[in-house]
């Protein structure tokens, strides 16, 4: 998608010792937020004033790359390909994967929303809420275009994203329910969905807007269990955020830190270390629903849009 980051991502990159692994990936540093949030007027917040400057627009790949680098620099063993299968118990897992059988004392789970490993344990997803996001990658028509800001605009169905990625495509994403993206994937639908908007419509003057978007899940959710004795999920796998919070990439690189905290405190004999972080987590994703909850209230111009008065209400339960 070509992840944004908000600064306050600046000092965690540099804890985990990754800040020049970071900045080898060319990140395109971004000036600020713009949004049409609760009013049809625009309104700024520029990164310049935040203690930690400006904000980023990852190469996601380049990115993932970087960190591999950094990952084998610091003594790790890389083995390329998918894990299949996780037999065995805890303090003696076997994991068949392309590249060959491992044995491992213990197993962190960070396979994104598939959660592949977890899942095999017995963990379920339990989903919050549908979203979906419509994903297209605009080239310029003519010269690059030099606007970094990140864009969001409510719509009476939903919301539009839109963010300079570092090789000069635009990143732009219709996040809705299932129920309308049904009528804006096809052409004259998805069309007829920008041209509805009006900040995002400008901002797409100088692109080629002729790609057809491609479907991604984008609701929150949460893995129960998200860890249990001699394993651990983290990121996606273990929960995922709705990316108006900007959480999913600091909060999986956070959660990776300190799952390898976490390791170090079992394999040294601190039993109680996985219920204190299951228990903090819990606690957090709390806090974010709560969040969640404030930015989607702050829109009530549509009371009778079914995608607003979802999010006007706490998820409860999920499927
Ligand atoms: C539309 C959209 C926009 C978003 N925008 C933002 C944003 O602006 N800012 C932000 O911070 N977050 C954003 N997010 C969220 C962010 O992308 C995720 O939170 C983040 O990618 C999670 O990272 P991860 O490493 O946990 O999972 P992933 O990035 O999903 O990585 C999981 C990896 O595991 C691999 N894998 C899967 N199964 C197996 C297997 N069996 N064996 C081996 N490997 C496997 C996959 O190939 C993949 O490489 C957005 C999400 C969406 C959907």
């Amino acid at each position: 998608m070509g992840d944004s980051l908000a600064p306050s991502v600046t000092p965690l990159l540099h804890q985990t010792g990754v800040w020049e692994a970071f900045l080898a990936s060319r990140p395109l540093p971004s000036a600020g937020n713009r949004a049409a949030w609760g009013s049809r007027w625009l309104g700024e917040h520029a990164f310049l004033r935040e203690p930690w400057g400006t904000g980023w627009h990852l190469d996601r790949v380049a990115f993932d790359q970087q960190l591999r680098r950094a990952a084998e620099r610091a003594g790790v063993r890389l083995l390329r390909g998918s894990v299949s299968s996780l037999g065995g118990g805890p303090g003696g897992w076997v994991v068949a994967t392309d590249a060959g059988t491992l044995q491992a004392e213990f197993v962190v789970d960070a396979t994104g929303r598939r959660a592949a490993l977890a899942r095999q344990l017995g963990a379920r997803r339990r989903v919050l809420d549908h979203q979906i996001a419509l994903v297209a990658f605009l080239h310029p028509i003519d010269a690059p275009i030099e606007d970094t800001t990140t864009l969001v605009e409510a719509v009476p169905d939903g919301w539009w994203y839109s963010a300079l990625l570092p090789d000069g495509r635009l990143s732009l994403a219709f996040f809705t329910d299932p129920e309308r993206a049904r009528g804006a994937r096809s052409a004259g639908g998805w069309s007829a969905a920008m041209a509805a908007t009006d900040h995002t419509a400008d901002r797409l003057k100088p692109y080629n807007v002729t790609s057809r978007p491609r479907t991604v899940s984008a609701g929150s959710s949460l893995l129960t269990p998200s860890g249990g004795r001699g394993w651990l999920a983290v990121g996606d796998a273990a929960a995922t955020y709705d990316p108006l919070s900007s959480h999913g990439v600091g909060t999986a690189l956070a959660e990776g830190r300190r799952a390898g905290e976490l390791v170090c405190q079992l394999l040294a004999g601190d039993c109680s270390a996985l219920g204190v972080e299951l228990d903090r987590r819990m606690a957090s994703y709390a806090a974010y629903l709560t969040r969640r909850l404030a930015y989607y209230r702050a829109e009530l111009r549509w009371p009778d849009s079914p995608f607003w008065a979802r999010r006007h209400v706490l998820p409860r339960s999920g499927s």
